[in-house]
C-alpha cells in the first residue's frame, strides 16, 4: 500500500514520540522544570501498543520510523522496543533522535537490535553554555555518547544544532569544522516558535538561515550534496576537504512542506499529520477498544488525506510574538 495525500505527496515516514519526559530542560523547547506537567502513565502508549500501531502504519505505507520524545532513551526498555519495531516486515529504516546522554550505555545494544541511524542534538561545544541552554552540566556525557554511537557503527551520525542569536551563533564555524574531523552531518536548524519555550524573545533570537550560512568559512566553495536516498528537510553540502556534510533545516525561511513525507504519533496515541501542528486524531481509543488492523489502517489513511498543504509557523495564527506557537513532541 502507499499513502499519498491530496497534494500528491507520498507519506512514508513516521516519527513516534515514546515519552514526553526529558532529562534536559532546553530553554527553546520545554517549560522550566518547575512548570512541567506530564501525561499520566496510563495515557501513554505501552510498547505493545506502539508496536501494533507501527505495524499498522507500515501496512498502510510507512517504510521509515524515527523514535523521538521528550528524550526517547530515558524510557525504560527502549532497546526492547527497538527490537520489536526492527522486526516489522517491510520497515526499511529505524532511527532515533536523542540528546545523546544515554548513548554511552545504549548505542551498542541499540545498533545490535537494528537501529540504523541516530540524530544527536548538540547546540554548543562549551560546557558552561551547554549548562545554560539545557539546565544540566552534561556536555561531557553527550560527547562521549556521540563517540559510543560512532564506535557502534551507527552512521552517518547527524548532529542537530538549533542556532540562536546571542546564544550560540558564535559557534557556527566551530560546529561546521567538526565535518573536517568526522564524517558527521552537522545540521543547522532555524529556531522555531514553540509554545513551551522559555528562552526569551523569539524575534530577537531567531536567526534566518541565510545569516547562518554566511557565518561558515569556505561555504562559497562548498559542493551542494543532494541526498536522493534519504529525502528530508535538510539541504546538504560539503566543505572542500571535509569528511562530513553540512545541512540546513529552515522551516521558517524555506518551506519544505512541498516535499513533506511525514506523520507524527504522539506518546499518548494521537496522530498528527503536520509535525508543526497541534491538530491531532486519537488512535489510542479505538486501539484500546479492540479495533481491527483494517480499521486502524483507515486512521492513517484519513490522517494523510487531511494533511495540510503547509505548516503555519510563520504566523497565520496569532500569538504573543505574532507568529504561530506550537508544541512539539508529546
Ligand atoms: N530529546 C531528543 C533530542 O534532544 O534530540 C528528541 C526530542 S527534541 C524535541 C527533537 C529536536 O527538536 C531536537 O533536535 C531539538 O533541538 C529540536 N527542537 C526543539 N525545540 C526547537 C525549537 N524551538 N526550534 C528548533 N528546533 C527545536
Amino acid at each position: 500500500m502507499a499513502l499519498v495525500d491530496t497534494f500528491q505527496r507520498k507519506i512514508d515516514y513516521l516519527r513516534i514520540s515514546i515519552t514526553d519526559h526529558c532529562n534536559l530542560n532546553c530553554t527553546y523547547c520545554s517549560p522550566p522544570f518547575s512548570g512541567r506537567t506530564h501525561q499520566e502513565r496510563r495515557e501513554v502508549l505501552t510498547f505493545e501498543e506502539i508496536a501494533v500501531l507501527a505495524e499498522v502504519a507500515v501496512a498502510a505505507g510507512i517504510s521509515r520510523i524515527r523514535l523521538t520524545g521528550g528524550e526517547p532513551l530515558i524510557r525504560n526498555g527502549v532497546v526492547e522496543l527497538c527490537r520489536m519495531l526492527a522486526e516489522i516486515n517491510g520497515l526499511k529504516s529505524l532511527a532515533l533522535t536523542t540528546n545523546g546522554i544515554r548513548l554511552v550505555e545504549l548505542a551498542k545494544p541499540l545498533a545490535a537490535v537494528g537501529v540504523k541511524r541516530i540524530n544527536v542534538s548538540l547546540d554548543t561545544l562549551k560546557r558552561n553554555r551547554f549548562t545554560q541552554i539545557t539546565g544540566q552540566d552534561r556536555l561531557a556525557e553527550v560527547l562521549a555518547g556521540i563517540g559510543a554511537a560512532e564506535a557502534s557503527g551507527l552512521a552517518p551520525i547527524k548532529i542537530n544544532t538549533v542556532v540562536m542569536r546571542g546564544v550560540n551563533d558564535d559557534e557556527i564555524s566551530d560546529l561546521a569544522a567538526l565535518t573536517f574531523e568526522k564524517p558527521f552531518h552537522v545540521r543547522f536548524i532555524e529556531l522555531m516558535p514553540f509554545q513551551h519555550a522559555h528562552c526569551g524573545d523569539y524575534d530577537q533570537m531567531h536567526m534566518p538561515i541565510g545569516e547562518i550560512i554566511r557565518q561558515i568559512p569556505g561555504i562559497d566553495q562548498a559542493r551542494v550534496n543532494p541526498n536522493p536516498d534519504n529525502p528530508g528537510p535538510a539541504r546538504l553540502c560539503a566543505l572542500p576537504g571535509a569528511r562530513g556534510k553540512i545541512g540546513f533545516i529552515a522551516p521558517m525561511s524555506w518551506h519544505f512542506c512541498g516535499s513533506c513525507n511525514r506523520l507524527r504519533l504522539t506518546a499518548d496515541g494521537k496522530i498528527r499529520n503536520c509535525l508543526f501542528s497541534n491538530d491531532e486524531m486519537d488512535i489510542k481509543t479505538p486501539l484500546r477498544r479492540g479495533a481491527s488492523k483494517m480499521e486502524l489502517i483507515e486512521f492513517f489513511t484519513s490522517a494523510v488525506k487531511s494533511k495540510p498543504r503547509r505548516h503555519h509557523l510563520n504566523g497565520d495564527r496569532q500569538s504573543k510574538t505574532g507568529r504561530g506557537m506550537y508544541a512539539i513532541g508529546g
